[in-house]
């Protein structure tokens, strides 16, 4: 625990870059990094004994696990057992909800998110959130991009932030001539893909997604997997899903959840995407990948 003394920052290797620190701008992926093998690295996420509460309700029982970088990792498992519970404490979202507590610890990249001297909003900056329903705001397709980076004070060119930001998200070509239209006037597809561009104006390091093609077609689903898997070069992704078909083709790794019968969510099996799926380790997985409950 780092109680008293400095101010905890949440520098890591990968936001030590000085044009980072001084003036943030977005990196440039070459063709050379798209193409290169994700490095295993120091994890970003590591889950010691968490647990977690609302109230006196316990939603998540001492789970252990670690995400890796430049990977996506899917959260799988029944309704109720607790994913987005886990992906809310991920970037501290659910400090926001009344009597959500927790137990345990969860480092980001070493560092205690809970220490008080953390703070929440860099938190959060850190790690975005994408949610189940695009949430655009009432505002302009760019100022919903350059909206994060304004609060955050960001003195570079707007106008590259916002189209860099738009390219990455794969939405630039159908926006480029109308960036003074409302976001909430594009399809639902489209919506999400400006909600991600929002996320990474911000330099985030991590990219959290509840379920976020639930409320979307397949080919607005296929541009969002495929978009899922360019951000990968450069970020971090942790998703719940509900759909396997999605998480078997489109992540990494794959961590399956169940709850007990006192209804606390806790973690069964993590491992390769293609282990959880083909060959998993416990009986509890292999019956829900195959559909026998849940
Ligand atoms: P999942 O994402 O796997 O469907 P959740 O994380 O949404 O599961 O929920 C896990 C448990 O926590 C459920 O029993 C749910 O009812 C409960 N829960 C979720 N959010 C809240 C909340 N804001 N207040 C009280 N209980 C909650």
């Amino acid at each position: 625990m780092n109680e008293g003394g400095d101010p905890v920052t949440l520098e890591s290797p990968v936001l030590l870059e000085p044009e980072t620190k001084a003036s943030p701008s977005i990196r440039v992926t070459t063709a050379a990094a798209s193409a290169a093998t994700p490095a295993e690295g120091p994890p970003v996420f590591e889950l010691k004994k968490f647990s977690a509460y609302y109230g006196s309700f316990r939603a998540i029982k001492d789970m252990d696990m670690v995400i890796q970088p430049n990977r996506i990792t899917a959260l799988i498992g029944p309704s109720g057992s607790g994913k987005s519970t886990v992906l809310r404490w991920l970037n501290r979202m659910n400090d926001l909800v009344p009597g959500a507590h927790m137990g345990g610890e969860v480092l980001y990249h070493g560092v205690n998110l809970f220490d008080k001297r953390v703070d929440a909003v860099e938190v959060r900056r850190r790690i975005g959130m994408v949610f189940q329903k695009p949430n655009p705001f009432p505002k302009s397709i760019y100022d919903n991009v350059a909206f994060g980076p304004r609060v955050a004070g960001y003195k570079g060119k707007m106008n590259e932030l916002v189209e860099e930001s738009l390219r990455r998200a794969a939405i630039w070509d159908e926006v480029k001539d109308k960036l003074k239209s409302p976001g909430t006037a594009l399809s639902g597809g489209q919506q999400q893909r400006l909600c991600i561009a929002r996320a990474i104006a911000v330099q985030p390091d991590v990219i959290l997604m509840d379920e976020p093609c639930s409320a979307l077609d397949p080919v607005a689903t296929l541009k969002i997997e495929q978009l899922m898997f360019e951000l990968k070069q450069n970020y971090t992704i942790v998703i719940v899903t509900h759909n396997m078909q999605q998480a078997a083709r489109a992540s990494d790794e794959t961590m399956f959840m169940t709850m007990g019968e006192d209804r606390a969510g806790y973690m069964v099996e993590i491992g390769s995407t293609s282990e959880i799926f083909t060959n998993p380790k416990r009986q509890l997985t292999e019956d829900y990948v195959s559909g026998r409950f849940g």
